[in-house]
């Protein structure tokens, strides 16, 4: 007997975070084992995966001949690269003409413009005159973006009001390409996931909404408290543009509702943190909807599973308290459902998420708020 494994499960994760870590443990639940390609060895999936293959990025290549498909957690690796992998025979998927768009702010811009759909005027900032140009025509406050994703944790957008804070951005960050964008009046952030199978097959998961605080995402309620013609708007949106770029695995299409109608803000091609509400939320997780996506399996259902679903994170604070020292507390509020991602507290960053259910919105923030609270060794109000 051979004890080579059938090449549909030979799944290699690009990136080994908290999506690689999540998207790990549903292909694992299918008796599917994917290998993740690392970057350090404490990475949040590397510590719950036994074959990590702790390496530099550079080792893309060889990683990719390791595997028979593979897939991405995140958007910090050459395009290049991977169009030369692609093209010489690596499978992967998405695809590059996806992961383009996903990498690169000013091409998604500029193709989602190209199809008609609805996104901020935007230019590419090659120097201060460009920002001045940009500020005469749509006046302040501009948003600065860096094109590329930065490191977690690294800012990569700045909401400036005024000449002088704009040209301090461009200075300290004129290592970096930038574009510019016109402010949005937000009234929402929303999220629409779409999963695509290669052959078109499309699922929708229900509208999430994004609460932020403090600059940070911290809390994703779905469904999102729209009307029926936004969610349908949006569904609909997320659908042609997963279709339009050829998808595979898990579209994230992050939108503003704003006065003026939705406006598309990003495009992430692969699971995505306001994703982590279906884990409970939805009978297959878009973590398991990607796996099946991306090796080509039928798609299970998206729908939600109950009347409302709440995520909120888990955010290191100043104090360094570590949520593990308090799982006990958390897992005593019953009917919320607890996720650590096993990484060091440090400040600002995302350590986990409580997701609970609940007949309505408010009753499902109240529980999954107590939960948070405790692990952070807080007394929830
Ligand atoms: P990141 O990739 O760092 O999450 P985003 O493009 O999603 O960057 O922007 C982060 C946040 O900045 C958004 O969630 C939104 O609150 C705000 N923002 C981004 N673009 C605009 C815009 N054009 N107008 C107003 N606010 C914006």
């Amino acid at each position: 007997m051979s004890s080579e494994l059938p090449a549909l499960y030979s799944l290699g994760i690009i990136g080994a975070g908290q999506i690689a870590r999540m998207t790990h443990q549903a292909a694992v639940k299918l008796g599917i084992t994917p290998r993740l390609l690392a970057e350090e060895s404490d990475d949040s999936a590397a510590l719950a995966a036994p074959d990590a293959v702790y390496s530099h990025p550079d080792a893309i290549a060889m990683f990719a001949e390791s595997c028979e498909i593979i897939t991405l957690e995140h958007e910090r690796i050459d395009i290049g690269l991977l169009e030369r992998l692609e093209e010489g025979g690596v499978c992967i998927r998405p695809g590059t003409r996806t992961l383009r768009a996903a990498f690169d702010k000013m091409h998604q811009r500029r193709v989602l413009l190209n199809r008609g759909f609805p996104v901020p005027a935007f230019a590419e900032l090659r120097g201060p005159d460009d920002l001045m140009d940009f500020a005469r025509k749509f006046n302040f406050p501009v948003v600065i973006k860096s094109i590329r994703s930065g490191r977690p944790g690294q800012r990569s957008v700045w909401i400036v009001e005024t000449e002088t804070e704009a040209m301090r951005v461009m200075s300290e960050q004129g290592h970096r390409e930038l574009m510019a964008e016109d402010y949005q009046p937000i009234v929402k952030e929303l999220v629409a996931l779409v999963v695509r199978r290669p052959g078109g097959n499309c699922r929708n998961y229900p509208l999430a909404e994004v609460i932020q605080q403090e600059g940070a995402v911290h809390e994703i309620r779905s469904p999102a408290a729209v009307g029926h013609r936004v969610a349908a708007e949006a569904k609909e949106l997320a659908t042609r543009i997963a279709n339009e770029l050829e998808a595979v695995g898990v579209l994230a299409v992050e939108l503003f509702l704003t006065t003026k109608g939705l406006v598309v803000n990003e495009l992430a091609a692969r699971p995505h943190n306001a994703g982590h509400v279906t884990i409970e939320g939805s009978p297959t997780s878009q973590f398991e909807n990607h796996v099946r996506a991306v090796l080509d399996l039928p798609l299970g259902p998206t729908r939600s599973v109950a009347p409302a679903t709440v995520t909120v994170n888990v955010i290191g604070g100043h104090d360094g308290i570590d949520p593990a020292d308090h799982l006990g507390e958390a897992l005593a509020v019953e009917g919320s459902h607890v996720h650590l991602y096993g990484k060091r507290p440090a400040p600002g960053s995302k350590l986990g998420h409580v997701t609970a259910m609940g007949d309505d919105l408010d009753q499902a923030r109240e529980m999954a708020r107590r939960a948070e609270a405790a692990l952070m060794g807080r007394r929830h109000w």
